[in-house]
């Protein structure tokens, strides 16, 4: 083909896949624009997703009505006239890109009035062309409504995600510019569905409370900012969890530069390593960040979303970061116990503790079985397994503990070290795989109900998971607002705190990316066992590490837990001659 300029259509289009990837850059420019134009109220809704509906409306300066179309051309900006100013850029937005992107992939319909005009304008376009140009009444500040995204797209149509993916992510934007921002009324609708609300107090706290629920903002301790500025001029404020409060991904993990939301890993990994020692192993704090940094330290420029930065002192910021985390952590968390018996067993004495072991906990007496109603029998499917091998233990003969951690045992071949935590999953795995293949999964039924306080993220993922839930034994029923009401459990879960359980199996599941139906059920199971399973650092008796010991023996796959670990290492006898030069 010869070399030709691409149409302005074409070369539109092609621009706006780098600001617009998905209906969560559309709101996240359109909330952008709305905090640049001073407003001091942000009202999102949302309908199918973002794909049949995005509206924001704000109460802002509003555009003269002279702009209106200039505001849709590429590179036309009121923020920004030179390139030195770049340099103290003080707006969220300065690259003029954003309206006209949205409006080359969509039908838009802006709304709009500024404070010293008479009439407010309506302006509609569709895939970039101008079709009506009016004017209106309109009380003041701009509403721009963004319909049928990638209409003219097919190719982002077709890897937009389920509804429900895809609002998920518009939330925990929403989210994330209601705690940048506290003193800002922020409220998101999802379907005609008030979905959050910020109060716009000025307190982040009060967001906190909002985006997390009280009991998770209650127990998040705030850094000793926003006191002054190191001798750097970078300034550091905001809240991290506690140890005991961790997740299962880094999501909750939000920084703001500036007051601009901003993904590094670097700074993320700064903050996990504030925790250095005080989370169990993969296990991620919650945190939200406000850095503050003279705006001449720092380069907003590198990406079209603006959702990166250059920091002149990167390892400044990173030590920064890292220290004001600690200090709050060491200055205010509790010292945890040096015996901490809150896991798993709760007393109960030692049969009990053997049936936990071997996964027949359904023999108490102060449990009652039931079947979830409505379960239906479904293909075992056995994570990381290839084709199903069964691949028999020897007989192993256990010799004791190792670090509570590891059971020590002799067998044919050597000496074995098994992981009690993987063994115990794996054992836990099977059995409820194909309990909940034969619809009999023990469940507990709490003799009260427990009311458990959800983020918005995790009431959207329990709502997608909720007959899987069900299959496995959780009944869970709306209370209002984010609050569920648990009624029953599956009975490995009954002994663990089970809030705790809830919100990490969730979180768990917004880290997958929508699974195919025949896996949920064992993605579930695993994430079950993972916080229903005997941990590290727990004392075993002899009894109990046999009892496990000969369940894993029983297993299908014994050699690996159910995401893929291994639950063994095997010291064999010939290694162990070879190292004491026997041979
Ligand atoms: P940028 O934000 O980078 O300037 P945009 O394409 O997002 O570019 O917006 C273009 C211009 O339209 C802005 O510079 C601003 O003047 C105007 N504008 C957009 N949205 C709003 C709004 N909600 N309120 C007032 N003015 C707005
Ligand atoms: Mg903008």
């Amino acid at each position: 083909m010869p070399i030709r300029v691409l149409s302005q259509e074409v070369a539109a289009k092609i621009a706006a896949g780098e600001v617009v990837e998905r209906p969560a850059s559309v709101v996240k420019e359109l909330v952008e624009n709305a905090i640049d134009a001073g407003a001091t109220y942000v009202h999102i809704e949302v309908r199918q997703g973002g794909r049949r509906l995005i509206r924001v409306a704000d109460d802002g300066c509003g555009i003269p009505s002279a702009e209106v179309e200039l505001a849709f051309a590429r590179h036309a900006t009121s923020k920004l006239q030179s390139i030195e100013d770049l340099t103290h850029i003080a707006t969220l937005g300065f690259r003029g890109e954003a309206l006209a992107s949205i409006a080359a992939v969509s039908h838009v319909t802006l709304l709009t009035r500024a404070r010293d005009q008479e009439a407010g304008v309506r302006l509609r376009v569709e895939g970039s062309r101008v079709v009506r140009h009016e004017q209106v009444g309109h009380p003041g500040g701009t509403t721009i409504s963004v319909e049928n995204l990638f209409y003219n797209v097919p190719a982002r149509l077709k890897f937009l995600r389920q509804d429900a993916t895809e609002r998920r992510h518009i939330d925990r934007l929403v989210s994330r510019y209601a705690m940048a921002y506290p003193h800002l009324r922020f409220s998101l609708e999802n379907d005609g569905r008030l979905a959050f609300r910020s109060p716009g107090s000025g307190s982040l706290y009060d967001v906190l409370i909002e985006v997390y629920g009280l009991e998770a903002a209650q127990s998040m301790i705030e850094l000793a900012g926003p006191g002054d500025a190191d001798e750097r001029g970078i300034r550091i404020s905001g809240y991290v969890s506690q140890p005991s409060a961790h997740r299962a991904n880094r999501d909750q993990i939000s920084l703001f530069v500036n007051g601009r939301w901003v993904q590094d890993r670097g700074l993320t990994f700064a903050v996990e390593q504030a925790y250095h020692t005080l989370l169990p192993a993969n296990r991620h704090p919650l945190a939200v960040l406000q850095i503050w940094l003279p705006p001449e330290a720092l380069d907003v420029n590198v990406h079209p979303t603006k959702s990166e930065v250059k920091f002149q002192r990167r390892d400044a910021v990173f030590r920064a970061v890292q220290r004001s985390a600690r200090e709050a952590l060491i200055a205010q968390a509790p010292i945890p116990e040096a015996n901490s018996s809150s896991l798993t067993w709760d007393g109960g004495g030692w049969r009990s503790r053997h049936d936990m072991l071997v996964g027949a906990g359904a023999t108490q007496a102060a449990m009652e079985l039931g079947r979830p109603p409505g379960a239906q029998g479904t293909q075992p499917w056995l994570l990381g397994a290839g084709p199903q091998s069964v691949e028999r233990l020897p007989p192993l003969r256990v010799l004791g503990q190792l670090g509570q951690t590891y059971i020590i045992a002799e067998g044919p071949e050597g000496m074995y070290l098994v992981d009690q935590h993987a063994a115990h999953e794996r054992v836990l795995y099977e059995k409820l795989v194909s309990s909940q293949a034969n619809a009999d999964v023990p469940v507990q039924v709490l003799l009260e109900p427990l009311t458990v306080e959800l983020t918005l993220t995790q009431t959207e993922e329990l709502g997608t998971w909720l007959a899987p839930l069900h299959r496995l034994g959780f009944e869970v029923e709306p209370f209002g607002g984010n609050t569920v009401l648990v009624r029953s459990v599956p009975v490995i879960l009954a002994r663990t705190d089970i809030r705790q359980a809830l919100v990490s199996i969730l979180d768990e599941l917004a880290a997958e990316e929508e699974p195919l139906a025949d896996e949920v059920d064992a993605l579930l199971a695993a994430a079950a066992c993972k916080r229903g399973a005997v941990k590290a650092g727990q004392t075993l008796s002899l009894e109990e590490m046999q009892a496990l010991i000969a369940a894993l023996e029983g297993s299908t796959m014994p050699r690996t837990c159910p995401h893929g670990r291994p639950t063994m290492v095997l010291l064999s006898q010939a290694w162990m001659e070879r190292e004491f030069g026997r041979r």
